[in-house]
């Protein structure tokens, strides 16, 4: 493959004005040393998305930018949350460059893994996940409540790779299919996996945050999770089903059971009839629920409209 594409390093910020100066250096470096050595054209850049700072994040990337030609910016009209403005950072970004790799500001993602990235790039992967190698670093609340996270994700669905967020590399042609999702609840963590194509892991050191503070509460990494999984996953809803199964199963032993009770006399005079319709009616409800909730699940996917396949080459193209 022809080397020396064109990189774009998409960084989304949030009053982030602490570490921003830090972030600028350190990029700064090393996107100079990879032009230097030839791996990425000099044209490439790191492009901040200012996701409704009111701080003085804004002004620190228009300076920046002013000031040099390997950075530049977008900035949202208000603030979204991480996984918008990355989104928005991602589909402009790719309107400009052959690959792009996503980082947070706060340095915590080691950015000498980019040229690992940058190497299984060259050698043909669409796709390059960055996953933490150890967390010593984070505290103990927020490692053990990210691996739960993770294994809470998968078991309801959810295809994830563990230990990743979103310091991830992706070529230009795995953004334009991105940006053929319709879907206005987009988790990027599960849609690169199932966008598919070649991929590859890289291992890096998880570090403290520079400076500042997390923006990612417990509160928010819930509703994370829980838009994680209603994105992409009807498994709660077959869930409700297999409970009405279950349930549907006991209330036939449990008839079977108060006849018999009531055959050898052992039953006050209505028992065996109350008991009989409790089970026999929450079964049937659980069930019923179930079989409405397939069909629900069959719309939520439908009103997706996620395309049903992507090709990766086409010979007659080539
Ligand atoms: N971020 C953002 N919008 C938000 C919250 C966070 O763009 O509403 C950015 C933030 O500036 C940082 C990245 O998302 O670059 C990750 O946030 P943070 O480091 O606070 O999360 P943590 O590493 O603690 O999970
Ligand atoms: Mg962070």
């Amino acid at each position: 493959m022809r080397k020396n594409h064109i990189l774009y390093i998409v960084v989304p910020c949030y009053n982030e004005e602490e570490v921003l100066e830090e972030t600028i250096n350190q990029l700064k470096d090393k996107i100079e040393s990879l032009i230097q050595r030839k791996i990425i054209h000099k044209k490439s850049k790191v492009m901040f998305v200012n996701d409704g700072s009111v701080d003085h994040t804004w002004d620190l990337i228009l300076d920046i930018s002013h000031k040099d030609n390997h950075f530049t910016g977008i900035s949202l009209t208000r603030n979204r949350g991480h996984q918008n403005a990355l989104l928005a950072g991602l589909l402009t970004a790719k309107n400009y460059a052959d690959v792009i790799v996503s980082m947070d500001a706060d340095l915590q993602d080691d950015i000498n893994a980019m040229d690992e990235m940058l190497q299984k790039y060259y050698d043909g992967c669409d796709i390059v996940y960055g996953v933490r190698s150890e967390r010593k670093k984070d505290t103990w609340f927020k490692r053990t409540t990210a691996e739960l996270f993770y294994r809470f994700m998968k078991f309801m669905g959810v295809e994830i790779i563990s230990n990743h967020a979103d310091y991830r590399l992706t070529s230009k042609r795995v953004l334009e299919n991105l940006a053929d999702f319709q879907e206005t609840n987009l988790f990027l963590r599960g849609m690169f996996p199932f966008i598919g194509y070649k991929s590859d892991i890289v291992y890096y050191k998880r570090k403290k945050r520079f400076a500042g503070k997390s923006k990612y509460p417990f509160s928010k990494m819930i509703s994370f999770a829980l838009d994680g999984i209603t994105s992409f996953s009807i498994k709660p809803i077959r869930m409700i089903l297999h409970l009405g199964v279950f349930i549907f199963f006991i209330s036939i032993l449990m008839i079977i059971y108060s006849i018999i009770r009531k055959l050898m006399g052992e039953t006050i005079d209505g028992w065996t009839f109350i008991v009989c319709s409790i089970w026999l009616v929450s079964g049937m409800q659980m069930l019923s629920i179930g079989i409405i909730g397939e069909y629900i699940g069959k719309v939520y996917n439908e009103t997706k409209k996620r395309p049903r396949y992507i090709i990766s080459r086409n010979l007659e193209e080539e």
